[in-house]
């Protein structure tokens, strides 16, 4: 059942989305080459805390940290480590979600390392705007294909794949809400969207093949011929007045 929200819940959900924003730009801040993964989830952590949230992965079905970090050809899922010590021209995914007053926010971003290859720039750039895209199809009236397909249009026509395995989700006293919200999808199918409803819209694109597989520690998932994957999201409410994004800083 997908769940509606009330302009009040809204209110609340851009808290929660507010909280998950600021982590992950601090998250972001303190990428560079030299540190490690964990000090990355560390300050993850001490940030939501402080602000009276719980970190919304932290435990999710098991999973060990705060957040996702997920470097170069690991597209998702990636579990912080101190063994993991980024390095100039990585590309690193940071999947951040918060809960605060009855809901969750849920963002990610890929941040670049130092300088990156002129590859992986334009794979980061695609995916990002992608997001936006997607975003943009948002709106009352339309359906979950359309945000989908705005996305795999935007991104095929570069050359990139779109994940197939795993998909964007309604948001919000869930982390993971119906309805589904996948990354490809056809114009004018699927669910219709509707003002009060709130989805994660998460591209997840790979600069090869678009298959994945998940390593033995059973939450990394990696591209399978090892080439680069970028990911970015945003929790955004459908409104009478259009698509607001609710993961923002201020
Ligand atoms: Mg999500």
């Amino acid at each position: 059942m997908v769940v509606l929200k009330t302009s009040r819940e809204l209110k609340a959900m851009r808290e929660a989305g507010r909280i998950s924003a600021r982590a992950l730009k601090l998250a972001g801040e303190a990428v560079e080459p030299g540190v490690n993964t964990a000090e990355i989830d560390r300050i993850v952590h001490r940030y939501i805390q402080q602000q009276g949230a719980t970190p919304s992965f932290l435990g999710y079905n098991g999973f060990p940290a705060s957040a996702c970090i997920s470097v170069n050809h690991v597209v998702i899922h990636g579990i912080p480590k101190k063994s993991q010590v980024l390095r100039e021209g990585d590309i690193v995914s940071i999947d951040i979600g918060a809960y605060y007053g009855g809901f969750h926010g849920d963002n990610a971003w890929t941040f670049a390392c130092g300088d990156v290859s002129k590859q992986a720039q334009a794979l980061l750039d695609a995916t990002r705007e992608s997001l936006f895209e997607g975003i943009r199809a948002a709106q009352p009236g339309n359906r979950i294909g359309d945000v989908g397909s705005a996305v795999q249009r935007y991104v095929e026509a570069r050359g990139y794949s779109v994940v197939r395995d795993f998909v964007g989700h309604g948001v919000g006293a869930k982390l993971h809400e119906e309805p589904t919200v996948p990354n490809y999808g056809t114009p004018g199918r699927g669910v219709r969207l509707l003002p009060g409803m709130t989805i994660a819209i998460e591209p997840m694109i790979n600069a090869g093949v678009h298959t994945v597989r998940t390593l033995s520690d059973g939450w990394s998932t990696v591209t399978t011929d090892g080439k680069l994957s970028a990911h970015f999201e945003h929790s955004v409410a459908i409104t009478s007045d259009g698509p607001v994004i609710l993961t923002l800083p201020d």
